[in-house]
């Protein structure tokens, strides 16, 4: 599905902000041809442009399977380019209105106490017309964080988005135990679902949404024993989990910046000793204890420690040569270094994970949004 017209693709915005380069420059439909190593200590703009511009273009057949998330996908492209301050390689309102038109309206403003949520569908095959019979509602949270992440990175205007709307009917998703459903007729409920509610508050500067302290009390029984965060009460601590959890808190002010802030609602020394065993001999960090090293862990556990404001207790140059090791000669980033192609999550966090540690030319992040920093998103 092709989400931005051929001649963007073709235009050199971005450049002129990266760091002089002495590489080639490769043009689309040349890549293949290259045989360039592996990885390399330098960080490859001009493939990772041509790697990003390709999926804002048109997904390669080994995404069909996750159709159903392809407002997901487009987040990890086009915030992508924002991390590599190529945003000008895509036409902003052709693209905002590609995202506007899987919003869901109320008919009414009664609809928003029917008990349904009223966000953003993940794709087409989910989103069906409103008929007499029955208009299924497929409005889903991380869609719909994921479509104001998007709308907010090209500049677009959330306030008209009848942001009380949004809000008002995402009450209907939480849970009495603090939780989210995603949808509202239905699915599992745990920390990523409270993470994408807290973000879209901020987001929308709108925080009745949410009742924080359900959800905080919520976050607060998923530390584990450990010191991380499992997705659920009593389940195992998980990289992606515990930033779930701590950027939550963090978005709705329950801790604080400092490390030793005392208002903290969490065990902040465990969970700061359960982070940094998180970095592996290889340098990179894993998800989970006995796992191997991955490179969406950088950001995860690395975000975590940056929200602390710990992360430069990190060893940053293994971490840096573990993601190099990662560099596809496609562009983009692989998850481990034995891989051959990069995928777009994979890609996007690595990403991510250079910018927190500083990769000359790439933007900073809003790391508890995880997103490049949006002007005026709340805090
Ligand atoms: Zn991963």
């Amino acid at each position: 599905m092709a989400l931005v017209a051929s001649e963007a693709a073709q235009t050199t915005g971005g450049a002129r902000e990266r760091p002089k380069e002495s590489g080639v420059s490769p043009k689309v439909g040349e890549i293949t041809a290259m045989d360039p190593p592996a990885s390399s200590a330098r960080f490859e703009w001009e493939r990772h442009l041509l790697f990003l511009e390709m999926t804002v273009g048109s997904l390669p057949s080994e995404y069909e399977s996750q159709e159903i998330n392809r407002l997901t996908l487009a987040y990890f492209a086009i915030s992508g380019l924002s991390i590599l301050n190529a945003l000008d390689r895509v036409d902003r309102d052709q693209l905002a209105n590609w995202v506007l038109s899987f919003q869901v309206h109320p008919r009414t403003e009664a609809d928003l106490d029917n008990g349904e949520f009223y966000g953003f569908c993940g794709s087409r095959t989910s989103q069906f017309p409103p008929s007499k019979i029955s208009s299924r509602n497929c409005s889903h949270l991380a869609s719909t964080y994921c479509a104001l992440a998007i709308l907010k990175m090209v500049g677009h205007d959330l306030s008209n988005l009848n942001p009380e709307a949004i809000s008002r009917s995402m009450r209907n998703l939480q849970q009495p135990d603090g939780s989210f459903m995603p949808i509202h007729f239905g699915a599992e409920t745990d920390l990523r679902f409270v993470y994408c509610a807290a973000a879209i508050c901020s987001m929308l500067n709108n925080w009745t949404g949410i009742d924080k302290e359900m959800a905080k009390d919520y976050i607060v029984q998923c530390q584990s024993y450990d010191g991380g965060f499992g997705l659920l009460p009593g389940s195992e601590s998980h990289g992606g989990a515990t930033y779930c959890g701590v950027a939550a808190l963090q978005l709705m002010g329950f801790v604080g910046t400092k490390i030793c802030s005392k208002e903290t609602v969490i065990d902040i020394p465990l969970l700061v000793q359960w982070s940094l065993q998180k970095q592996t001999i290889n340098g990179g960090f894993q998800g989970r204890s006995n796992k191997p090293s991955d490179t969406c862990y950088a950001f995860w556990v690395g975000g975590v420690l940056k929200m602390l404001g710990i992360f430069e207790l990190i060893d940053k140059d293994a971490l840096r040569n573990f993601l190099f090791s990662c560099q596809s000669k496609y562009g983009g980033f692989t998850k481990f270094p034995e891989n051959m192609l990069p995928d777009l999550y994979h890609s996007y966090y690595s990403f991510a994970a250079l910018s927190l540690l500083g990769e000359p030319g790439l933007k900073q992040l809003c790391v508890e949004l995880g997103t490049t920093s949006l002007d005026g998103h709340g805090k």
